[in-house]
């Protein structure tokens, strides 16, 4: 058992729109409850450019992300019950919770009143900065770790700890499955696993994107039909058509022409998070009892669903693996949207 600070290789933003360099973070003593997990792979998620370049402000610096994270137990405190050396396990959004809450008691750590821990950009309950997977080990409560199954490889399976239980939570939560008809909203990390899950649930998919360059590839994904949204007799064509429709984008969108796809008592949900706020005529929800809301990414028992649900149909993510070097043009390709659909990091070039 490590009963001491160990000092781990990782590659950390320095400061505010620094790029991301090669350095050492401390990683903490295996504690009774701990595994010490070793990184093998870590999904770029687009949430880590907005924190590591402080668009969201009160970033922590150095600051390591990471926090889609796929690798293998090295080693389990004294009182770990759920893993064992060896076991294949995955690391999402949040390393800790307050456990006491009326979410966390209900599964719904990710609402935690208190806030709970995030992965990194965090503090953990000593006020010690988190540190996320862009590294090469982390050490995390056995009871904050996923089961990644056998039948999914680590590197398709990474993206699964955000981008894969952010749709998969309001899919299930709404109940997306045979005889309904979802529209996934852009077809990016977020999208293409939405069209992956939804399908697989059995609904009818719609892919919404902004224009007919991703058809080919949404309906290869799974999709029923794929409409797009520069058109705007799409808008007309679709009207009043869907039970349930996600919106992936993080650009503001026009929320009253997306809610004017939605069929009475329908909803809209946003899981993408613009920047500035945006305005709505209500009526737009009035007219056919709709509902407007959002979701964020899943609580510990339904991210270990999620992972079940996705290994026993075969859903990883589409993804593209680079060497450690790469992630500062990796940033930059997902800014522009180009990339099919993931960055997973190779751990073992950190
Ligand atoms: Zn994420
Ligand atoms: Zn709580």
């Amino acid at each position: 058992m490590t009963t001491h600070v160990t000092t781990v290789p990782a590659y950390a933003a320095p400061a505010a729109h620094a790029p991301l360099e090669r350095t050492t973070v401390p990683r903490r003593p295996v504690g009774r409850h701990d595994v010490l997990i070793a990184i093998e792979y870590t999904g770029i998620c687009h949430s880590d450019i907005h924190q590591a370049r402080d668009g969201w402000g009160k970033g922590i610096y150095p600051m390591v992300p990471g926090h889609e994270i796929a690798g293998v137990v090295a080693e389990a405190g004294p009182g770990v019950t759920k893993f064992r050396v060896g076991d294949r396990v995955g690391v999402g959004c949040f390393v800790d919770s307050c456990r006491e809450c009326d979410h966390c008691l209900r599964g719904l750590e990710q609402y935690c009143a208190r806030g709970g821990t995030a992965t990194y950009n965090g503090r953990d309950e000593n006020g010690e900065p988190t540190y996320g997977g862009y590294s090469t080990h982390i050490v995390v409560d056995e009871n904050y770790t996923l089961r990644i199954p056998d039948g999914i490889g680590l590197d398709e399976a990474a993206p699964l700890l955000c981008a894969g239980i952010t749709l998969y939570s309001p899919l299930a939560h709404w109940q997306a499955g045979p005889g309904k008809k979802v529209a996934v909203v852009g077809l990016g990390g977020l999208g293409h696993m939405g069209v992956k899950i939804a399908h697989a649930l059995g609904a009818e998919v719609t892919v919404l994107s902004r224009s007919l360059k991703k058809r080919e590839e949404a309906l290869a994904l799974g999709a029923d039909h794929y409409y797009a949204t520069g058109d705007p007799e799409t808008f007309t064509a679709l009207a009043g058509t869907f039970d349930l429709v996600i919106s992936t984008v993080s650009a503001p969108l026009d929320l009253g022409a997306y809610l004017g796809l939605v069929r009475t008592d329908g909803a809209l949900v946003n899981v993408g998070a613009p920047e500035e706020p945006v305005t709505l005529n209500l009526f737009s929800l009035i007219g056919g009892r709709k509902t407007l809301a959002g979701s964020m990414i899943g609580g510990i028992a339904e991210t270990q669903e999620m992972l079940d649900f996705c290994a026993t149909h075969g859903l990883g993510a589409g993804i593209e693996v680079i060497a450690a070097d790469k992630i500062n043009e990796a940033y930059e390709r997902v800014i522009a949207s180009d990339v099919r659909y993931r960055f997973v990091i190779d751990a073992s070039t950190i």
